[in-house]
């Protein structure tokens, strides 16, 4: 499936906030929103002071693009996950969310095993990861409640994965809706408990605005 390969930064600085796509970066000195808070290109810095004055049709937009730009999926997949949160029962908006974080990219990053959701992409597209004994490299893979994931057997043995504990001390912790059980060995199962309550989910996002957008 593509993907947006442009400079991430440049997204959060549209945004206006940091949607942290860059692992430890963001949270340093470096990171752009930090140091040039205002949209990018030749006019960015007028346009932040026109910022105050936005349509309603201007916000349901900014929000639909801030959670593409946060679990990283173009217009197009982004719509299809739309279209199955209106099939499913419930709220859409949190069937959104829901299925967004489900991706099997997404689970990789909230486990701790990757340092942003473009790093986790690029570890599952290079199959180093199995989803109930197979390996995967989809990182769209849709999970569900009782999938199980482990190291593919020809990547446990790579620096990375030994030294994976001392990597997971410096990121968020594991949600409650995902389990790691480490084995003697050093190898782990990683499994997925249920989907994710909205208010267990951290994000900058007003989902309803994005039902707004797509139901104009
Ligand atoms: Fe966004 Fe992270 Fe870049 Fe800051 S460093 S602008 S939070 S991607």
């Amino acid at each position: 499936m593509a993907r947006y390969t442009g400079p991430v930064c440049k997204l959060c600085r549209r945004e206006g906030e940091k949607l942290f796509l860059k692992g430890a970066r963001c949270l340093s000195p470096k990171c752009a929103v930090e140091k040039r808070g205002y949209p990018p290109g030749q006019h960015g810095k007028e346009a932040s002071f026109r910022r105050g004055r936005t349509s309603d049709y201007n916000a349901q937009l900014r929000e639909k693009q801030k959670a593409r730009r946060i679990y990283g999926v173009l217009e197009r997949q982004f719509r299809r996950y739309f279209a199955e949160a209106v099939r499913r029962r419930g709220p859409t908006g949190t069937n959104l969310l829901q299925l967004l974080e489900m991706r099997l990219d997404n689970v990789i990053y909230r486990l701790a095993l990757a340092d942003s959701r473009a790093h986790a992409r690029q570890l599952v597209g290079h199959r180093h990861f199995d989803v109930n004994g197979l390996p995967t490299n989809i990182a769209s893979y849709n999970l569900r409640p009782g999938d199980q994931i482990t190291v593919h057997g020809s990547s446990r043995n790579l620096r990375y994965f030994r030294e994976i504990r001392s990597y997971m001390e410096q990121r968020p912790p594991i949600p409650d809706w995902l389990q790691m059980e480490f084995h003697g060995d050093g190898t782990f199962t990683a499994t997925v408990l249920r989907l994710p309550e909205r208010s267990e989910l951290q994000l900058p996002l007003n989902e309803q605005l994005i039902v707004e957008y797509y139901s104009r």
